[in-house]
């Protein structure tokens, strides 16, 4: 039997290291599985991209682990485009698995919040839309998610509401309220597990409010969620 004595026998070559993020005030890391994302859940949002925000079921997509970008990091203006949007939202960080997690025992799963950036290729996913195409090349990009670090539900409760906010250079671009989304934290939990199996270490973007735009390079983005964190993130 061959008993594999070295990480050069077991793997081709060094497996990628683990995406993780600061845990808030205690040293740890919080390692990162999937980003999932919820789209146009915030009423004003899903008609600014031309949508009826009546209650549809929540739809879902995917950002790699690997587009995180770590707190203080900066964001470099991605290739392929002319038209990167900024979307600032509420992230759920999940501390416990599970398969069809009813309603009632949602928020039980969840280890913390963070606030995060869903930067967009608009152009791109725009292009993808008309043609009926997956995502990936507006949404999944290299960098396309600056995250603060992880604040657990232990240190600051469930926000249920608060100020989604982002200013770009100072001046105010989106402002919304955790109590405008549409598909609730636990509402959203319950949904997704039906469709995938949660695992410790995914996270969820919960959606952005309406005010969506263009950055530049040399653009200092900042925004936060009240009661969660603020980021900071300059367009380079
Ligand atoms: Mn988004």
């Amino acid at each position: 039997m061959n008993v594999p004595s070295s990480v050069g026998d077991t793997f081709a070559f060094a497996p990628p290291a683990q995406v993780s993020l600061p845990v808030a005030d205690t040293g740890q890391l919080f390692p990162v599985n999937r980003i999932y994302c919820v789209g146009r859940n915030y009423a004003a949002h899903a008609i600014e991209m031309g949508h009826d925000p009546d209650k549809e079921p929540p739809f879902f997509f995917i950002k790699a682990a690997d587009t995180i970008v770590q707190p203080g990091g900066v964001f470099p203006y991605p290739d392929k485009t002319t038209d990167v949007h900024h979307e600032i939202e509420h992230v759920v960080a999940i501390g416990t698995g599970g398969t069809d997690i009813p309603l009632e025992s949602a928020l039980d799963h969840v280890f913390g919040y963070a606030v995060g950036l869903d930067m967009t290729r608009r152009d791109l996913q725009g292009e993808a839309k008309k043609a009926g195409r997956p995502w990936e090349v507006g949404k999944s990009f290299d960098h396309s998610a600056p995250m603060s670090p992880v604040h657990t539900s232990a240190a600051i409760g469930h926000p249920k509401a608060g100020t989604v906010h982002l200013e770009i250079n100072g001046e105010t671009r989106q402002s919304g309220d955790l109590n405008q989304l549409i598909w609730k934290t636990e509402e959203v939990i319950a949904f997704l597990s039906g469709l995938f199996t949660l695992v410790p270490g995914d996270l969820i973007m919960t959606g952005t409010p309406a005010g969506v735009g263009p950055v530049s390079r040399g653009d200092v983005i900042t925004g936060g969620v009240d009661g969660i964190d603020t980021i900071r993130v300059e367009v380079v």
